[in-house]
């Protein structure tokens, strides 16, 4: 089928108009034009209708081409543009396509248009779709997957814009975190298929029930959002809480299956309860499992309700400082060949110092980050530290794997390629000696999102490892799709696996799957010699665990790869300091 190309002219004479058409109808277009020679009529047509081109004369007596080019430009529509001059120079063309004109086609040579007009269309088009995919992007960064409402980061920058306003305005704003009750039974029970169509159709109501005003939103999992702006009077928070409440008693129809509901709110106020939405929602969320606890439907924050140990904001705000103070530090610990007990590996595992409450282990500030958005400024400095050791170890000839934890939001964030690669630039760390270790839970926030980066970051030479293996629900078929180089058996399966024969049988298999296809099998938490001699007997290609080493300092791990001569077990025999063994507890110089 011949396409209709509907051309905009800029040129003051007719005739060379209608050479041009004449000249694309031979070249099977099939064309629609308008002619303009003035700045008001090129600015009127422009906004009109959609042109597929815009093919414009250099001189022309009142407009020149340069001009038109730059309200084209300017007009915002990405239309491909292309002189067609009978005067133009060679200097003044190649200060035109400097300016941005696609081509230029000489009026007495018009061989050359037909082609160029074909490779114009096609580069606008694929510009239209390069375009379209960056806008999905951004529609995935700033909604939640299985929702589709406005996700975590999409509603933080709302609420942030609402304090503003608020604080101009002297103001209140009141925040609500919702989650439904007993939504982790529902998954257990029903499976995680349909806990997402319950998800949904509550994400829908709260769509029905709230004005985009206030912003419904989907935070993460099961714990949704919405935000009054401008509150007339306290009360309006709860009678909020209450209608949406209202809006979700009549039962869920999950495929057939009738299903009730019920859900809790915390509720936080600026400026009572906090100055920023970080704070806002993590107090939100300290008022909400109040709630949850004493089965009310809502609570508003009090300070009495945030125990539990140190109160997670003040270490969110240490967190912060804790990179510029030099409070964090990275511990290895080996990963070891079960073939001929050489150390081939190390992974780097994060410590926190804190100035006041000491050791702080990573189970407990990782999430704190992740919550927070501190995880990629840590995650860089992890990055950044372990490749500088992994370069020293170079130096002294000791050539381990390096391994790092990604997290959740470090998987699909499409800058870390890049960051990955600067770093591994500067310090000439060849990418095959860096191994990111990620999680299939990881994956599962956006898996397309999360391949399209690991797809990236393996071109660029990386190793990946999936960490955990065993915990979370997808099979490693599905995995598999992941250009990955290894497996971590999960260290729940492998600690009871010489005691439990469930654990034994998933252990076996998974070493079997993994090996059918082509990924190298690690057993993480090897705590004994007879845990170690059954992986050895299944063919499990490597094992790290407290029977090796328990994670050390960089320095007492080279000590311990020059005493033991880079060797941790022959098959038959492991040379294991009880010095080395304590090491972990009394590290945090
Ligand atoms: P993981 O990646 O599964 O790390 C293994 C954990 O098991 C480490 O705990 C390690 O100390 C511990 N472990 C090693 N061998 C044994 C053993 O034989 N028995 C037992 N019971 N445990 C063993 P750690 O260092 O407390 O780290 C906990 C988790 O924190 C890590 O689990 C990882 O998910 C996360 N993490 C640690 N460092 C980082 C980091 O730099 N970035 C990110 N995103 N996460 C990190
Ligand atoms: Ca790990
Ligand atoms: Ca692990």
């Amino acid at each position: 089928m011949r396409k209709t190309l509907r051309l905009l002219f800029v040129e003051d004479a007719e005739d060379d108009a209608l050479l041009v058409v004449r000249q694309l109808r031979r070249g099977h277009f099939d064309v629609e034009f308008q002619r303009v020679d003035t700045a008001d009529a090129l600015t009127g047509a422009l906004d009109q209708q959609t042109w597929d081109m815009v093919i414009s004369d250099h001189s022309m007596p009142r407009l020149n081409g340069t001009e038109a080019l730059e309200i084209v430009k300017k007009s915002g529509h990405d239309i491909p543009f292309i002189f067609v001059s009978g005067t133009i120079g060679e200097d003044t063309a190649v200060a035109a396509m400097k300016a941005g004109a696609h081509d230029y086609v000489m009026k007495g040579n018009l061989k050359r248009l037909v082609p160029a007009v074909e490779r114009e269309l096609r580069e606008a088009e694929n510009r239209r779709q390069r375009k379209q995919s960056d806008e999905g992007l951004r529609y995935l960064a700033y909604h939640d997957v299985v929702t589709a409402l406005p996700n975590y980061t999409f509603f933080s920058e709302r609420l942030e814009q609402a304090i503003l306003a608020a604080q101009h305005d002297q103001n209140q704003v009141a925040l609500l975190i919702m989650k439904v009750n007993g939504f982790k039974e529902i998954n257990e029970m029903l499976g995680q298929r349909m806990a997402e169509i319950l998800l949904k159709q509550v994400g829908q109501r709260l769509r029905e029930e709230l004005d985009t005003a206030y912003t419904p939103a989907c935070l993460q999992g099961n714990e949704f959002a919405a935000l009054l702006p401008s509150l007339r009077d306290v009360d309006e928070a709860s009678q909020a809480a209450r209608a949406i409440l209202k809006c979700l008693e009549s039962p869920f129809i999950l495929e057939g299956l009738k299903l009730g509901i019920q859900a809790n709110f915390g509720i936080a106020y600026f400026p009572q309860h906090g100055k920023s939405a970080e704070f806002l929602i993590q107090r939100a969320r300290v008022a909400l499992s109040a709630a949850q606890k004493d089965h009310r439907d809502y609570a508003v924050y009090s300070p009495e309700q945030a125990q539990g140990g140190v109160d997670q904001l003040t270490l969110i705000h240490d967190l912060r400082r804790a990179i510029i103070e030099s409070q964090l530090f990275l511990l290895y610990q080996p990963k070891v060949d079960l073939r001929g007990g050489r150390i081939v590996g190390a992974e780097a595992l994060l410590r926190w110092k804190h100035s006041e409450f000491g050791l702080i282990t990573p189970d407990r500030f990782i999430p704190l980050a992740e919550r927070t958005g501190l995880i990629m400024p840590l995650t860089l400095w992890v990055l950044h530290e372990a490749l500088h050791q992994c370069k020293v170890w170079n130096a002294e000839n000791r050539h381990l794997t390096t391994a790092v934890n990604l997290s959740t939001w470090n998987l699909i964030a499409a800058e870390l390629p890049d960051q990955i690669g600067g770093l591994l630039d500067s310090t000439k760390v060849t990418p095959s000696e860096l191994t990111l270790e990620i999680t299939e839970s990881a994956i599962m926030v956006n898996p397309d999102l999360a391949l399209r980066n690991v797809s990236r970051m393996k071109n660029m030479g990386l190793r990946f490892s999936i960490d955990d293996f065993g915990t979370g629900y997808s099979s490693l078929a599905y995995l598999s799709r992941f250009p990955i180089d290894e497996i971590k058996i999960d260290k729940s399966f492998v600690m009871n696996m010489t005691t439990k024969r469930e654990d034994a049988v998933i252990v076996r298999s998974t070493i079997d799957l993994g090996h059918n296809l082509g990924v190298k099998v690690v057993a993480e938490g090897v705590e004994d010699r007879k845990t170690l001699d059954l992986l050895v007997e299944l063919g499990c290609d490597a094992a790290q665990g407290y029977y090796f080493s328990r994670p050390l300092p960089a320095q007492e791990l080279l000590v311990l790869l020059t005493e033991s001569g880079g060797f941790l077990t022959d098959g038959t025999r492991t040379i294991l300091s009880p010095k080395i063994d304590d090491l972990e507890e009394i590290t945090c110089t």
